[in-house]
């Protein structure tokens, strides 16, 4: 087995049984192990299959595999099956809140939201996130851990499992900061849209990060076809640097030269998130910079009303302020849209859910 392990990323083997979480391979992986096994190429297919297609909880349902190896992969594998404790469902839209528990302990939220076009589930890539910006709910109290691939892929099934529809978009904007914990991130969308697995486009796949410069540089060298979203939420350093601390690590101009690295590299139009919070960055002459500062970026601006958090003192500006805001966007030649507010009777901000449930159980545990 020492081969392996080599193969299959550190925190990825459970504590105390020693046993490896199969879903974290990818076809390749398991057919090198299946080989090594002296079994047929075409059994890692059936296997991988039934974890990524038909979503099997156990080996057990794995009918076209012998008895002899169903019981070889117990022995060293487990299969990742995240339980919801918590569901809540929108009577407006149908956009449902998940609460998902890990093998760990630990806690973490993910949201489907019905459009259209198609299902759509935001996943989380971390439990909390240690990049501390200022209106995020995620952030709070830092970052546990990163989640590994077969995690972020559970978040889906969970929610696929437990509703019996197709997901046809995953945008990785939940909790944390997926280029913080890049190889799990790549690894889950390589996996994800493997056409023996949920085989979702990667043009499906949208990818948000605060803007951590290396990191989108190396992403773009790899060649995928997912949508990047840089959280920009400022159109000045200085305006970016008092709501987004890692903008001082990161300064404004070297991140844009690394989205135009990314556009030039993968001809993939990104999409810019500006967080508008009143006071802070929600004026006409904001728009004016913003769009000075985006002219010939073939972007696309997706303006979002802040979620207040109770910890921060951010406001969200009147619906005119923002369209004002847009209107000058589209005056300058940019695209621009307001998200729309998905669940909003179940609104909660990015992290609060988790939050609002590590709360309530540690009360009950008081
Ligand atoms: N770490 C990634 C993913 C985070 S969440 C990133 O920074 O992009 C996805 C988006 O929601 C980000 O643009 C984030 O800044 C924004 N966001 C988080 N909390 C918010 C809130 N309370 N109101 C509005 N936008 C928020």
């Amino acid at each position: 087995m020492a081969k392996l392990e080599e193969m299959t990323p550190a925190g990825t083997r459970e504590y105390g049984t020693g046993k490896q979480d199969i879903c974290e391979l990818t076809l390749t992986e398991l057919t090198a192990l299946l080989k090594e096994w002296g079994e047929p190429a075409y059994r890692a297919k059936q296997i991988y299959t039934w974890l990524h297609q038909k979503l099997a909880p156990d080996f057990l349902q794995m009918s076209n595999l012998s008895k002899g190896l169903r019981d070889r992969l117990s022995e060293h594998f487990y299969i990742t099956v995240m339980e919801p404790v918590e569901v809540l469902v929108s009577k407006l839209d149908g956009t449902r809140k998940y609460v998902l528990r890990l093998r760990d302990g630990n806690i973490i939220e993910a949201v489907l939201m019905r459009y259209h076009h198609g299902n759509s589930v935001c996943v989380s890539s971390q439990v909390g996130c240690r990049m501390g910006c200022r209106f995020c709910a995620s952030t709070l109290d830092g970052c546990v851990r990163g989640l590994t691939a077969a995690e972020m892929l559970a978040e889906i099934y969970a929610i696929t499992r437990d509703t019996g529809e197709r997901v046809s978009n995953v945008v990785i904007m939940g909790s944390g900061e997926p280029l913080d914990n890049f190889d799990e991130t790549v690894r889950f969308i390589r996996m994800l849209s493997d056409e023996n697995g949920l085989n979702i486009s990667q043009r499906n796949i949208t990818l948000s990060t605060c803007g951590l410069v290396p990191k989108i540089r190396e992403l773009a060298e790899l060649d995928l076809q997912i949508t990047l979203a840089l959280s920009l939420h400022a159109a000045s350093q200085e305006v970016r640097e008092t709501i987004m601390p890692v903008a001082r690590a990161y300064p404004l101009r070297e991140v844009l030269a690394a989205c135009r690295m990314y556009f030039e590299k993968t001809g993939r139009r990104l999409t810019f998130e500006y967080s508008v919070v009143k006071g802070v960055n929600d004026t006409v002459q904001e728009a004016e910079k913003l769009a000075q500062l985006l002219k010939g970026m073939h972007g696309h601006v997706n303006l979002i009303p802040v979620n207040p958090i109770r910890e921060r003192s951010y406001e969200s500006p009147d619906r005119r302020t923002v369209e004002a805001f847009q209107a000058v966007l589209l005056c300058r030649g940019l695209s621009a849209t307001i998200r729309r507010e998905m669940g909003r009777d179940i609104s909660s901000a990015c992290g609060q859910l988790r939050r609002s449930y590590e709360k309530r159980n540690a009360e009950q545990e008081d």
